[in-house]
């Protein structure tokens, strides 16, 4: 093995992702590449969609990995239901929703936002005044806000939008894999995720998930989608049906990962999957709390997977991830836009949320951080 690779050692992922990886995962990766259209691939293919479908509690046919990291899922999304003019709806509390925002804006989407203080969640009663005012195409929210770790009330926008015409898409790049999704219960029409934060597998593939409505809407588009690579009418051809026409070479290993990655979660039941998530996120904070450090936001919406803590004052929040990583080899993330600086962000994500990883980290807090009562 050439010697850049050589001289990498194993990070504890602690931080908004890449996650930690299960050796059978990377195992699963160094699998001998087959050819995309080999029937044994072909077998691999179908059974991911199946998995997919089964942890997103979905009957849509249209369920499969985008080749790309999450944020293709997000493009993908909008570029194939957008035409220009479409009036929209982005609830926003985070970057991720800010994404959504531009992201939309540049298909030339008549694009409405509504705003909510970063750290506390979409309020419901909002978007259902704003909705009363004006019928949209699209409502977009972000499941699990990374930037902030809030968690959105997904299920209750879903509940405003029942019965109509309006579709529902949700960004669930952080939930999917470590709390619950009911795609269809919830009224969710277009969902996309990722594969390095819960589902634990490195970056490289975003699920998507579309609804019977959802396809209709992509085959009544007046225009042309317009983005090649992400077209899912052409996509489509090649993730379904008897025989498979070619429309990109598909990352081979990295499906690999994602099937095994997605057997763990099914071996161990999702249930236990996300109980586990939880059990490991109320311990950090216990143990933050006996530290003196306190939580950014609410008990009633906060993320298990994604703990947005706030730097005690007097502490260099760049001096102390980088002694983390350097003396510790634990990875913690930064805060990011108006909470640069004021916020960790730490992650339980996947096979990272286990009480070792907790301790693990919290014996390096207290190495690295002034004692208590010096801060
Ligand atoms: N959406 C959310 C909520 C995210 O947390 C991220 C990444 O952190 C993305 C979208 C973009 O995903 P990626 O960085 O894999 O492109």
């Amino acid at each position: 093995m050439n010697d850049l690779l050589q001289t990498i050692e194993p990070v504890t992922l602690m931080g908004p992702g890449p996650s930690c990886v299960h050796s059978s995962v990377l195992d699963a990766l160094a699998k001998p590449t087959l050819g995309h259209l080999d029937p044994d691939f072909i077998r691999i293919m179908d059974a991911i969609k199946q998995q997919l479908k089964t942890l997103l509690h979905t009957r849509n046919a249209l369920t499969l990995p985008i080749s790309g990291t999450g944020s293709a899922g997000m493009e993908c999304s909008f570029v194939n239901l957008i035409e220009k003019n479409d009036p929209v709806l982005i609830l926003i509390n985070g970057v991720f929703g800010m994404r959504m925002q531009d992201v939309a804006t540049r298909l030339g989407a008549d694009v409405d936002t509504l705003e909510f203080d970063w750290g506390t969640p979409v309020i419901v009663d909002v978007v259902q005044k704003q909705l009363s005012k004006k019928t949209y195409k699209l409502v977009a929210v972000v499941h699990a806000e990374t930037s902030t770790g809030v968690m959105n009330p997904v299920s209750g926008i879903g509940s405003l939008l029942k019965n109509k015409e309006t579709l529902f898409l949700v960004d669930a790049v952080t939930s999917f894999g470590g709390t619950d999704i009911f795609m269809d219960d919830w009224g969710i029409d277009v969902l996309y995720s990722g594969t390095q934060k819960c589902l634990s597998c490195p970056p490289g593939l975003s699920p998507v998930s579309f609804s019977r409505a959802a396809v209709d809407v992509i085959e009544a588009r007046k225009t042309k989608v317009p983005n090649w690579y992400l077209d899912l009418s052409l996509i489509m051809n090649y993730w379904e049906g008897a025989t498979r026409a070619y429309h990109h070479t598909a990352p081979v290993n990295m499906l690999y990962g994602l099937y095994q990655a997605l057997c763990l979660i099914l071996e161990e039941g999702e249930t236990r999957v996300f109980e586990r998530h939880m059990k490991t996120h109320l311990q950090l904070v216990r143990e933050l709390d006996h530290l003196g450090i306190r939580m950014h936001v609410d008990a009633a919406c906060r993320l298990p997977m994604l703990n947005a803590v706030c730097i005690p004052d007097g502490v260099d929040d760049a001096d102390v991830r980088t002694r983390l990583l350097k003396q510790y080899k634990i990875e913690i993330g930064a805060g990011l836009g108006p909470l640069a600086g004021k916020i960790w962000r730490i992650g339980l994500m996947g096979h990272t949320a286990r009480p070792e990883n907790v301790e693990k980290l919290i014996q390096a807090l207290k190495a690295v951080l002034p004692p208590l009562r010096d801060r």
